[in-house]
């Protein structure tokens, strides 16, 4: 195959740095690209990581999968930009300093537009050309702890066979708690969950695209490396790039809306409940204290599911207290 300018030969592996633009100090900028060409025919998955800058998961697992492969064993292709905001990752931060744009708000990109939108018309130029399934790595920020998900979503004008396959594919990959929106009716989605993300503009071309949200950002969680490891094996398996039986995901939980809990004090925060919990109406979720009182107690107004819980302790008003699903049901495979 002929990709980002390198030709790889079936059975290969190759790894590229792909020249983006120069920094001010006159040095170069790139993204690495990681590609395999399977020994036989088949189709292309694409992954990628670190969209935002800080979250590390993904770009590790990634890595590790990458070496592990055995492309002689493969049917069809596998690309993988592992660190997409270079940048940003330097910076340790979501956005990059540079221009200040969500990367993952930026797609499909432009040639002519600034650093971050620069790199989205590179990658997606490429995507467009051969991916025929993308998997889009991401975790929570880093002030929080966070159960492995992953989301899908039903987005106004595409194709429904596309969302399904999609679907299908984020439950393969075989967590419990699925996140599958439909962005016509969901309510608490931050701005990047709704337009110019990697999934959403790739399931406007016709390919099936979830994001896999695996723990929390700025450090690496050797439980969610190994969830994304093992949830890679079975997408390979289930789309028989891999000539192994899949492994069926059982019981699993589909959240139809979800939210913040936002705090309407400041100080610190002691959390009551943990990522992955069940938790009842008017059960507590969170107290704020300063150092006289309890300003704030929260619970919950409903039965929630608990996906991320904030481990950082200082808060002002507004500020998010953790993130939790309110709408679900479950479904077995
Ligand atoms: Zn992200």
């Amino acid at each position: 195959m002929e990709i980002f300018g390198m030709h790889v030969e079936a059975g290969k592996k190759m790894y590229k740095n792909v020249k983006i633009g120069e920094l001010a100090n006159f040095s170069d900028f790139s993204i690495p690209v990681l590609v395999a060409c399977g020994a036989h025919e088949g189709p292309t998955l694409w992954m990628t990581g670190a969209v935002h800058g800080d979250e590390l998961n993904g770009p590790w697992a990634l890595r590790q999968f990458f070496w592990d492969l055995n492309p002689q064993q493969l049917y069809g292709n596998i690309v993988i930009t592992p660190l997409l905001n270079v940048l940003a990752f330097a910076d340790k931060n979501k956005i990059s300093h540079i221009d200040n744009l969500d990367l993952d708000q930026q797609f499909p990109g432009n040639p002519n537009g600034s650093y971050t939108q620069r790199i989205a018309y590179v990658v997606f130029n490429e995507m467009k050309k051969w991916a025929n399934f993308v998997i889009d790595f991401h975790t929570m920020g880093h002030v929080f702890s966070s159960t492995p998900y992953t989301v899908s979503k039903d987005v106004p004008g595409v194709d429904s066979i596309v969302t399904d396959k999609a679907f299908k594919l984020a439950r393969i990959f075989g967590v419990y708690p699925n996140c599958h929106l439909n962005l016509a009716t969901a309510g608490g989605e931050l701005p990047g969950t709704t337009s110019g993300s990697i999934d959403i503009t790739c399931l406007h071309h016709n390919i099936p695209c979830f994001m896999a949200e695996m723990g929390a950002g700025g450090r690496w969680d050797e439980q969610a490396i190994q969830v994304i490891r093992d949830g890679i094996d079975n997408v390979l398996k289930y789309t028989g790039m891999i000539k192994e039986e899949y492994k069926k995901p059982g019981k699993q939980m589909i959240i139809t809306d979800r939210y913040f809990l936002r705090c309407n004090h400041g100080g610190f925060v002691r959390m009551a409940v943990a990522p992955g919990q069940l938790v009842q109406k008017d059960e507590k979720l969170a107290s704020i204290y300063d150092f006289w009182d309890e300003r704030e107690t929260m619970t919950a107004k409903k039965k929630l599911f608990v996906i991320a819980v904030r481990h950082e302790p200082v808060v002002t008003t507004g500020d998010r207290m953790g993130f939790v699903g309110c709408e679900w049901h479950e479904v077995e495979w």
